[in-house]
């Protein structure tokens, strides 16, 4: 495709052209490495207007990889939390503290990495407090987090969660390093996360490793930061730095001092048909076994001072927690309702909210009724 003078160019040109083009040619040649070069990271003081993201590494730690894992975090400025496996963390304890050293958080993610679900309550709490216990014992802190192996959870596990001050952590984006992704098609993955959302990675692969430095490059260039775990709420906040966790600040203006006269009571039938002030948006996570749903709450041409979504849940399905909103339900019609921060949104403006489920999501038809 490349012709070096078009046909019928004359014989010779100008020698300062030709050396011009001659250039312009080379800066071609060499645009695709310099490209490629502008790509890797650069560490640039960090801008967070995006918001902060949860790396997360599961299944160590484990003696010939999470070294290399670590440095290729320091090395990118990033800050991760790391999922231990209790057996794996008794056994290699200098690394569990080689990881808090690196500035990572620790997370619980069982004993022996067994389907919990299958399990006794008395055998779950077992698998969870001997790995607290472990990490207790090589860091001096028991960690807040649990990750269920597999993702997968149900209420006996939740109880026991609950026993043990844990907050139960799935993932919104699941990088498929397990399941033999390359280090390019990790770092796409990512490339899927927002605001307050958490990647599922594995601490085992050279290729996740190899992931880390375009990871952390490409969320820079959305003004996004690797960031904690939120133990209240679930999702990835900026770090803070020590214990004990701060509590997540509702991100909107404080209520108003006293409560507000109830405005408007309507003496008449509510709006057929879901409702008129608001609509609601889904975009489904669905892994193997469970889900992660965020629903985009809008307002309509009216200020409205609060909003329930319903959804509908196929058999099988049901709503593990939710954040930014308060689910009644877990199964078949779930209705959710605003928070006390959350719950006003201007002409047109919007929020959004999401839940964890299990089982398979389907189309949720989520509908928005003001209130
Ligand atoms: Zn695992």
């Amino acid at each position: 495709m490349f012709s070096r003078s078009a046909p019928g160019a004359p014989p010779r040109r100008p020698s300062r052209l030709r050396l011009a083009l001659t250039a312009g040619a080379a800066t071609v040649l060499t645009a695709g490495v310099a490209l490629t070069a502008l790509a890797a990271p650069s560490a640039a003081a960090a801008d967070c207007s995006g918001g902060y993201v949860g790396l997360t590494y599961d299944d160590g730690p484990i003696a010939g990889n999470t070294t290399n894992l670590l440095n290729a975090l320091r090395s990118a400025n990033a800050r991760a939390t790391f999922f231990n496996i209790g057996q794996r963390a008794q056994q290699n304890a200098a690394l569990v503290r080689a990881e808090r050293d690196a500035g990572m958080w620790i997370g619980n993610h069982s004993w022996t990495h067994p389907h919990l679900t299958q399990l006794s309550a008395s055998q779950i709490n077992s698998e969870l407090s001997q790995t607290q216990q472990a990490i207790q014992q090589a860091v001096g802190t028991a960690p807040r987090l649990f990750r269920p192996p597999y993702g997968e959870t149900n209420a006996t596990v939740k109880s026991v969660e609950q026993q043990l001050g844990l907050t139960e952590i799935i993932w919104d984006v699941d990088s498929q390093d397990w399941n033999g992704a390359s280090t390019a098609q990790i770092v796409a993955a990512a490339n899927n996360l927002r605001s307050g959302g958490v990647i599922l990675m594995h601490d085992g692969y050279q290729t996740t490793v190899n992931a880390v430095p375009q990871i952390v490059a490409n969320l820079a260039a959305r003004n996004l930061c690797p960031g904690m775990i939120s133990p209240s709420t679930g999702r990835a906040v900026a770090p803070d730095g020590g214990n004990p966790p701060p509590t997540t600040a509702p991100p909107t203006t404080a209520p108003p001092p006293t409560t507000p006269p109830p405005t408007t009571a309507p003496p008449t039938t509510p709006p057929p048909g879901g409702g008129t002030g608001c609509s609601a948006s889904v975009s489904v996570n669905q892994w193997t076994g469970g889900f992660t749903a965020s629903i985009r709450v809008t307002a309509g041409s009216a200020s409205i001072g609060g909003w329930t979504v319903t959804v509908t849940l196929p058999s099988g399905a049901g709503v593990a927690n939710a954040w930014n909103a308060n689910a009644s339900g877990n199964s078949g019609t779930v209705r959710f309702t605003n928070v006390n921060y959350n719950g006003s949104l201007g002409a047109g403006q919007s929020t959004e909210f999401g839940f964890q489920g299990t089982g398979t999501a389907g189309t949720l038809n989520p509908t928005c009724t003001a209130s």
